[in-house]
């Protein structure tokens, strides 16, 4: 998604989004975390029932300002948002591991963002298609022309949630484990393993008529993230 002028700026620091441990590796800067968003394919979503906590795995998409959620009407966290429920969704890129001499300082390259914020179900029929074809499109880019689009008893069948961009922020780790001094002479390997998200080639249906074309997405799923920029982020 290209850059626009809008995209620029900071996600609103609050209470709860003002970096405390490691404030280094935190920023609010709006490009960072939209940047993180359209890399990820896999969001993390909070809610709090009253008095159970559930975080719930879900695929994602973001449209401008906003992140698009979407599920079984049924599913309990998505109902818990439509009903009013606060969310905190975070979105993590793992970027390589990074082995310490010593146990203590092991840690993990990675870009994370985390937002808070209510979110609205999304009643427009215009609106329900563009987010599922934002959703398609997150997953492989050109997907949404190439599918069929969902039916209007499909989209009854379907909560949509709208979540803003808003209310956040993203912590980025980079570099190599951070020894202290006196374990340096020690001959234990040490050092970052990197980590790329990376899909294979595309394992087609047996049932697929003869003469189906290959899309580019499953012939070759393109990198989603900066070429080669494993550990160098
Ligand atoms: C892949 C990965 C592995 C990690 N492993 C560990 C681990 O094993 N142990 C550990 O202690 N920490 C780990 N962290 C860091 C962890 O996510 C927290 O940032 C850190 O523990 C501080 O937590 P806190 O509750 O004290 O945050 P605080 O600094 O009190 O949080 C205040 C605010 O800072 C922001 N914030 C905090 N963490 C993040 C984040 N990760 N991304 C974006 N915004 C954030 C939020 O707005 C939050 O409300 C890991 C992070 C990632 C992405």
């Amino acid at each position: 998604m290209p850059a626009r002028p809008e995209d620029a700026g900071e996600l609103s620091t609050t209470d709860r989004t003002g970096l405390r441990r490691r404030r280094d590796r935190g920023t609010h800067d709006r490009p960072v975390a939209l940047a993180i968003l359209d890399e990820g394919l896999l969001a993390h979503v909070g809610v709090n029932d009253g008095g159970t906590t559930v975080v719930t795995p879900m695929t994602y998409a973001r449209v401008d300002e906003q992140l698009y959620l979407h599920g079984s009407p049924a599913n309990r966290t998505l109902r818990l948002i439509a009903d009013g429920a606060e969310a905190c969704v975070t979105v993590t890129l793992l970027d390589a591991l990074v082995l310490a001499r010593s146990a203590f300082h092991h840690s993990m390259n990675y870009r994370c963002v985390m937002l808070f914020g209510t979110g609205t179900v999304v009643e427009d029929n215009a609106e329900k298609l563009a987010a599922s074809a934002a959703l398609l499109d997150h997953m492989a880019a050109g997907r949404s022309s190439d599918a069929r689009m969902p039916t209007p008893s499909e989209f009854r069948s379907t909560l949509i949630i709208r979540f803003p961009i808003d209310e956040g922020s993203a912590k980025v780790r980079t570099g190599g484990p951070v020894d202290d001094d006196e374990d340096l002479a020690l001959p234990i390997w040490a050092g970052q393993i990197p980590f790329d998200l990376v899909g294979g080639t595309g394992v087609p249906e047996p049932d697929l008529p003869d003469g189906t074309v290959v899309p580019p997405y499953a012939s070759r799923y393109p990198s989603r993230g900066p070429v080669g920029s494993t550990g160098t982020h």
